[in-house]
């Protein structure tokens, strides 16, 4: 099938080719067993950060490709088909940990840090969840004392992608006391190499899927940091922590629409060729409506990121956009991947074809920086202010 481009992708069109032309030859044939092993693939993190995914959106002047996040969008979507595992590791990093240091360094903090992360040679990991405070991030726990010279972390971050194989951490914690009500102030950011003192990491997790992307809880047990490792104002991280959100969200609605993608490709192929009572299994309307279904859904799911990717470009407010999106696409992606399950019935069930891995990693984008029902409670606001004062 064709493919149809926008006007807008012009630019875009070569890297996506490029990209896409390497992850066929070197990513897809090992996607399989990495998700068995569930082993984090250094070496090929390497080898992609040599194409300069690491450092997506960060300036060229501190070594990135400084693309648009509709560009770096569409990328993480080909790495999202390609393995969700390494999508989720290239969208984290670029979204979390590098977005937060792009939005909120000093120049120093930007000199000192973006250019490692931008090679590849340090992955960010960005910790805000704990273990009691998921959805509810802002009654996070994790302290940070001021003390003559710096500061003082004491706490843990729960679920942290990249949590034992960073080498730039970025964490939120409390530093001042909240006003009554006021729960998302009091909280600051801050920003350090993993060699810091101070710093362990505890459980790796055993995921259901996305299982070769790392996921850590981390430990701080009087983990000393200068004044200059404060990322943003103090007591006002939270705000920045939000914008955070926003931009991860449509890296994770792009990643979905590219795990969806994955599961609609090989379900096609295989409805194409698999035949039941004399016929391609394609050409019964019940299986063929499925296919149907699936792509529209994933091209109105790309649709979304892309319209909260150009609103965010062009600096306008784009909360909405991308909660939609992050909402519809990993919706979209989850019924892609079950359908694909469906139509290779039996086969689909099995280990020996990659549709029940991608309905596995499609899994988490519900979940991730904002499950479905937060999102559905920013969507819900926004539109009560809208049309009801
Ligand atoms: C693989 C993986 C990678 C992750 N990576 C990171 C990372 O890099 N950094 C990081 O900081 N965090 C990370 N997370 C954490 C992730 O963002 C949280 O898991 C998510 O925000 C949900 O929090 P929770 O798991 O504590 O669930 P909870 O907040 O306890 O929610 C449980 C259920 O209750 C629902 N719920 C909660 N509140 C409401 C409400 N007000 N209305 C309706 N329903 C509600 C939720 O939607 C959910 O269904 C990761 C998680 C996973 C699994």
């Amino acid at each position: 099938m064709e493919e149809l481009w926008f006007e807008a992708d012009k630019e875009e069109r070569p890297l996506i080719k490029a990209l896409r032309e390497y992850l066929r030859e070197r990513v897809i044939a090992g996607a399989t067993e990495r998700d068995k092993s569930g082993v984090f693939p250094h070496g090929l993190v390497s080898e992609l950060a040599e194409l300069g995914v690491f450092g997506l959106q960060v300036p060229q002047e501190y070594g990135g490709l400084g693309l648009s996040t509709r560009t770096s969008a569409r990328l993480i979507e080909e790495i999202g088909w390609a393995d969700g595992s390494l999508g989720l590791t290239v969208a984290s990093h670029n979204s979390l940990a590098t977005g937060h240091v792009l939005l909120d360094g000093s120049k120093e903090q930007k000199e000192r840090f973006l250019p490692k992360m931008a090679s590849g040679e340090r992955l960010g990991a960005w910790g805000l969840t704990e273990p009691q405070a998921g959805s509810d991030a802002a009654a996070l726990k994790s302290r940070a004392e001021k003390v003559e010279g710096g500061w003082v972390l004491n706490g843990s971050k729960q679920f942290i992608t990249q949590g034992s194989v960073a080498g730039v951490y970025v964490v939120n914690a409390r530093s001042d006391e909240a006003p009554a009500g006021k729960p998302h102030l009091g909280v600051s950011a801050f920003v350090f190499p993993a060699e810091t003192a101070g710093l362990s990491v505890g459980r790796k997790e055993d995921k259901l899927g996305l299982r070769s992307s790392d996921t850590a809880q981390i430990i701080f047990d009087d983990l000393r940091l200068g004044d200059d490792a404060l990322l943003g104002e103090r007591g006002k991280g939270f705000y920045t922590v939000l914008r955070v959100l926003d931009g991860g969200r449509v890296g994770i609605a792009a990643l979905s629409v590219g795990i969806g993608r994955a599961a609609l490709e090989f379900a096609a192929r295989y409805a194409g060729e698999r035949r039941q009572f004399g016929r391609p299994i394609g050409r019964f309307e019940g299986v063929g409506f499925k296919l149907a279904e699936m792509s529209a859904q994933l091209e109105a799911a790309r649709l979304l990121y892309l319209k909260a990717a150009e609103l965010k470009d062009a600096g306008r407010d784009y909360t909405l956009a991308a909660a939609q999106a992050k909402l519809f696409a990993s919706e979209a992606a989850s019924r892609a991947a079950d359908e694909a399950i469906q139509i290779l019935g039996g086969y689909g069930y099995v280990r020996d074809y990659p549709v029940e891995r991608y309905w596995r990693d499609a899994r988490l984008m519900r979940i991730g920086e904002g499950t479905s029902e937060i999102l559905k409670l920013v969507i819900a606001k926004r539109v009560l202010e809208t049309f009801s004062g």
